[in-house]
């Protein structure tokens, strides 16, 4: 479904982003991983790449725009094209807000939206270039309920939500799709780290009564990247089990 295009994954290194990042290079696309460190990336790409699959890996930080731009050139340079970005390295936070420091607060909105504006802002110039091209986001299931705790998560994933709602409407002469991908409870690191009072209950309000698997999540980006998906833009698919916090 994506024979030769080119696909960027921010925080391609496990969960989510990993998945995704299989499964596009499944479907022939050429995949290039962001991570956090490159002992995380070489061990992502080296599990990959033991399957035969196409990909290559980065660690920009992704809060520098210089090295954010840098290495967005040098893969289109390397390639020729780019044709999905798909924005999904995110934290999460789950503590009261009289006990979020102003740095807790800062260290989410700085990965979870301004990352996501960074790397999108070095990528458009390409895709406008082209006049073709797909930028998928990772929210969230709060980006629709809110969230108990953790106050800067959901606020994050609300911005998500409106960045892509937004970006579609400004791109969409450009023909580029932009559409983000709200995940439910999703079977990862980030959820596996947060404590079991907080999950136990939520599995509860799901009718298909599971947590997600990443699988669950990539399957839902490989169409919207794909052009089956070709008159979808500005969505925020809900991928939750039907989940109702
Ligand atoms: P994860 O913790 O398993 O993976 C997070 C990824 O982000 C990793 O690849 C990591 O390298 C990268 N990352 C973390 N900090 C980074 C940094 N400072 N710079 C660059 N990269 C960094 O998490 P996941 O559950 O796979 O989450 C992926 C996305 O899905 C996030 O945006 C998250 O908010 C969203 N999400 C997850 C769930 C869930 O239940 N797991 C639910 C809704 C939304």
């Amino acid at each position: 479904m994506l024979e030769d295009k080119v696909a960027i994954i921010t925080g391609g290194t496990r969960g989510i982003g990993f998945a995704t990042a299989k499964l596009f290079a499944k479907q022939k696309a050429k995949v290039i991983i962001f991570g956090s460190k490159k002992e995380s990336v070489d061990r992502a790409l080296n599990e990959l790449q033991k399957e035969g699959l196409m990909v290559d890996g980065y660690y920009p930080n992704l809060n520098s725009e210089e090295e954010v731009v840098a290495v967005v050139e040098k893969i289109a340079h390397q390639y020729g094209h780019i044709d999905i970005l798909v924005n999904n390295a995110g934290i999460s936070a789950n503590k009261k807000i009289e006990d979020t420091t102003v740095t807790e607060f800062h260290q989410v909105i700085d990965l979870n939206v301004n990352a996501v504006f960074h790397v999108t802002k070095a990528v458009v110039p390409y895709m406008k270039k082209q006049q073709n091209g797909v930028i998928l986001n990772t929210s969230s299931m709060v980006s629709i309920y809110g969230q108990a705790a953790g106050i800067g998560y959901p606020t994050s994933k609300f911005a998500v939500n409106g960045f892509t709602k937004s970006l579609a409407r400004e791109l969409g002469p450009d023909h580029i799709r932009v559409n983000a991908v709200a995940p439910g409870v999703i079977n990862t690191d980030m959820v596996r780290a947060l404590p079991k009072e907080m999950i136990h209950p939520l599995i509860q309000t799901i009718p298909l009564r599971r947590i997600g698997e990443p699988e669950d999540i990539a399957n839902a980006f490989l169409f919207l990247a794909s052009d089956m998906a070709s008159y979808i833009t500005g969505a925020i698919l809900s991928v939750d089990g039907a989940t109702q916090c």
